[in-house]
């Protein structure tokens, strides 16, 4: 009903919404940050939240005591009475779920998150220890051209060359040295456990900050089958966007004693207007993810991936750090001639999505790399399990053992698109897009 709004005053951007939701049913989706949200997340972030200008947030902060007050009002716009509902249920539930002492809500993304962190512990020039992009990390860790890497002095920790995974003897030596005001424990290509506890231990010794970013492993975390950072780290940050399977976005958990400092660096010193359209969304996602269904599908997520990784390495492709505890895995594809770019470009021409990576200590180039990065959360939340899994790693080996042989790409399309067929995505949205557009 709403869609056809949409198709009468822009029947291009119509075309753009139903053609993605077409890509997204008829390709396999294996790049490992993203989901597939619920028709229910939809539709909060499709609603009339979108109107509401919200700066500040729905309690104040005494001044004598640094509690929070909630019969106080602490917005600068009038008429928030509404949105402020869906805020503090937000906030509720993420406490509830990951056993936060406090969570902010209100970060645009998962950088914007981590820059918030970095300024609420410390000041432009501080020294910032965090894992190298190229072995895991995230441009937010102080990658010299993003934010963390011009506005702090970073230092940079590396996998181990033999197991690929981190090693905290080394981390202690490098943190003694560098002596860190912030160390950044997390990842965005690290197919093992975080150990966090470790990590605190480490932070502890040099009297440094941490901050646990875990933007991937935050669906895991929340259904306790990952070690939660909460209890170890100073601030926690997580995009809701990825395992979590939320809206596009972020929160920030953390300890009592940086709960006021943590708001007043979002708003007013990060952040204008919160986004409370995507707030409500979170706060679905949330209530989702507390379920028993939700446990199973993480459980699920990881299976697949165990399975995915197995299937591959039983046709001779090497699985960096030796396999994988979560839902993604890096691929080291220099046993097959081939580099992750090129990979990256073939599978796509058959509808198998996902991304380049490079693997540590990398011989190409970050633009080419020797690897591609494999999740499972959204094809997980399509329904699929290990037998499909399977059947993907040999559709995946076809492609590129046989790279060079376009000939035989429509064939292996077609078996993507009959596996697609069986796992609907979205059916009645995209029934309700093409009865739209055949008018
Ligand atoms: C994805 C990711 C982010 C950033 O999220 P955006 O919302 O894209 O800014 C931050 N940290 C890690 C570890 C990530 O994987």
């Amino acid at each position: 009903m709403y869609s056809e709004e949409l198709y009468k005053t822009d029947p291009e951007i119509f075309d753009v919404v139903r053609k993605e939701a077409e890509r997204e049913h008829s390709g396999l989706e294996l790049i490992a940050s993203e989901n597939f949200v619920s028709e229910a997340v939809i539709a909060a972030l499709g609603s009339v939240l979108t109107n509401k200008y919200a700066e500040g947030y729905p309690y104040k902060w005494t001044k004598d005591t640094d509690e929070i007050d909630y019969s106080k009002y602490g917005r600068y716009y009038g008429g928030c009475e509404h949105v402020d509902e869906g805020e503090k249920l937000a906030i509720e539930r993420a406490k509830e779920l990951f056993g936060a002492d406090h969570v902010n809500v209100q970060s645009h993304s998962g950088t914007t998150a981590n820059m918030t962190a970095y300024f609420a512990l410390g000041e432009p020039g501080d020294t910032l220890l965090g894992l190298n992009l190229s072995h895991g990390g995230h441009l937010s860790h102080g990658h010299p051209i993003n934010f963390s890497g011009r506005f702090f002095n970073v230092v940079q920790y590396e996998v181990d060359r033999q197991t690929e995974q981190i090693d905290f003897d080394t981390l202690l030596k490098l943190a003694r040295e560098a002596k860190p005001k912030i160390i950044v424990a997390g990842a965005s290509a690290y197919p093992r456990t975080m150990h966090f506890e470790r990590f605190r231990e480490v932070a502890d010794d040099v009297g440094a900050y941490l901050v646990a970013d875990i933007a991937h492993i935050a669906g895991l975390v929340a259904a306790d089958l990952h070690v939660s950072p909460v209890p170890y780290a100073d601030i926690v940050t997580t995009t809701t966007h990825k395992t979590l399977r939320g809206p596009r976005g972020a929160i920030i958990m953390c300890k009592k004693e940086f709960a006021r400092t943590v708001d007043k660096v979002s708003f007013p010193g990060m952040q204008g207007g919160p986004l409370e359209h995507v707030i409500a969304a979170k706060a679905v996602a949330f209530k989702e993810a507390a379920s028993d269904e939700f446990i199973t599908y993480q459980k699920q997520t990881i299976a697949n991936a165990k399975a995915l990784a197995e299937a591959l390495t039983k046709l001779d492709y090497r699985m960096v750090a030796g396999g994988t505890d979560t839902h993604l895995m890096l691929v080291d594809l220099r046993s097959k001639g081939v580099t992750g770019r090129k990979a990256e470009r073939r599978l796509e021409k058959v509808g198998i999505t996902c991304n380049r990576n490079t693997i540590p200590y990398d011989p190409e180039k970050p633009f080419v790399t020797s690897g591609i990065r494999l999740g499972t959360p959204a094809l997980t939340t399509r329904g699929m399990k290990e037998p499909e899994m399977a059947n993907i790693a040999e559709l995946i080996d076809e492609l590129i053992t046989n790279i060079e042989e376009r000939d035989r790409y429509p064939a292996i399309k077609a078996k993507v698109e009959e596996l697609c067929e069986s796992f609907p995505l979205y059916p009645r949205r995209r029934t309700e897009y093409k009865n739209i557009s055949a008018r």
